[in-house]
């Protein structure tokens, strides 16, 4: 019998920039209710609290380059130890390097956690530059709006803005940043059977109903593996 912590639904949703990681993982942890631990997002509240880390992070992140591997490692090993990760967790942005992918499994392996189910959307890159350039974010939330959508958050009444990293320039280098660095993360994983692709071109509430089978099917491996 597995103890209590091994039966934790641990998940990575991977994917290039505009894949819709971060709309899809919200509802994925919703429906769950497992946290949803977002690295930008943790730095975009740093950014915003003008932190020390903040003002560092910001300067890569307008450029479209990676927050170093010891700084995000150090903020998701910490994040991990909260309660509320004791029944799992689901990380939207990290890992992003096979380093960052390292020191996961070694959190997962020193706490004897179920295996990680991780789950890659796939979209062509043409159709990542149109939607994160027509992508807005909530100034107070941090939710995601489509294109075209109001001005105000539906989520809290907050504003919606464009991201300062969300420009062609820094888009193209996002991507290219992804092609080399966290594409590999791609083989790293591809030969686990907990790992999964998806879709992501499809409509977003397809893209939502593959995810939630591959996640059920990667789980049901996971936990053969873990008894
Ligand atoms: P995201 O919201 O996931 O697109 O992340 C926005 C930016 O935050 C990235 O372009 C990086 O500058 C930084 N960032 C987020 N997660 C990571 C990570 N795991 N490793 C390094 N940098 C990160």
């Amino acid at each position: 019998m597995p103890g209590r912590q091994s039966m934790g639904l641990n998940v990575v949703i991977m994917g290039p920039p505009g894949a819709g990681k971060g709309t899809q993982s919200d509802l994925l942890a919703k429906d769950r209710d497992i946290p949803k631990i977002a690295t930008g997002d943790i730095f975009r509240e740093a950014i915003r609290q003008g932190t020390p880390l903040g003002i560092r992070a910001k300067a890569l992140m307008d450029q479209g380059q990676l927050v170093d591997d010891d700084t995000v490692i150090g903020i998701v090993q910490e994040r991990l130890t909260r309660p509320d990760t004791a029944r799992g967790f689901l990380l939207d942005g990290f890992p992003r390097t096979v380093a960052q992918a390292e020191a996961l499994d070694r959190v997962i392996a020193e706490r004897a956690l179920a295996p990680l189910v991780v789950v890659n959307i796939d979209v062509p890159t043409e159709e990542l530059v149109r939607r994160v350039l027509g992508r807005r974010v909530c100034t107070a939330c941090g939710a995601n709006a489509g294109p075209g959508d109001s001005t105000v958050c539906g989520k809290c009444g907050g504003e919606w803005i464009r991201r300062s990293d969300d420009t062609e320039g820094v888009v193209r280098s996002r991507l290219e940043v992804y092609d080399r660095q966290t594409k590999p993360l791609v083989e790293f994983y591809r030969g686990r059977p907990t790992y999964r692709a998806v879709d992501g071109a499809q409509e977003a509430r397809l893209v939502t109903a593959a995810l939630g089978a591959a996640l059920d099917a990667a789980a049901a491996v996971g936990i053969g593996q873990s008894a």
